[in-house]
């Protein structure tokens, strides 16, 4: 299987994930994070229980064409450390995951790397309105090879 990276998630996603999150309280919110360009910009749901999570993420699997990068998931306590259980789920889906708990404000989610360790994920604004896929409207200063001034 390649590696799927990501390199942030687009704002719009971040906000549903929350939103969703919130109204799915007490219950667990569960999903999966599409990527396009490397910016993540699905959430496929996944049904709320650890069993069925599990079981949904392998059909989803086996349909064709999917970019999937990663999970998402809530935790109805403020703590949003992984769980055992939750490493587990990591190392099916790939390598970028996200946990979110209350308050579910911009700041109270962490995405964490398939050994449950903390990573970076930028917040990135993309054009939802455009679907032609190479004009995601976010920028990036790239450096041609040698010309990186370090
Ligand atoms: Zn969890």
């Amino acid at each position: 299987m390649s590696k799927r990276m990501a390199k942030g998630i687009a704002r719009d996603t971040l906000k549903f994930i929350l939103e969703t999150s919130r109204s799915s309280m007490p219950m667990e919110f569960a999903g999966l994070l599409q990527a396009e360009n490397e910016i993540i910009t699905e959430v496929l749901i996944l049904p709320g229980t650890q069993t069925s999570r599990i079981n949904a993420m392998v059909r989803l699997y086996m349909m064709p064409n999917m970019s999937i990068v990663g999970s998402v998931h809530s935790h109805p306590s403020s703590n949003i450390q992984p769980s055992q259980q939750d490493l587990q789920f990591f190392s099916r889906t790939g390598d970028y995951h996200i946990i979110v708990g209350p308050p579910f404000d911009e700041k109270s989610w962490a995405c964490y790397d398939v050994l449950g360790k903390q990573r970076d994920l930028l917040i990135l604004d993309v054009d939802f309105k455009d679907d032609a896929s190479n004009d995601l409207e976010y920028s990036e200063d790239y450096f041609p090879e040698g010309e990186a001034d370090l």
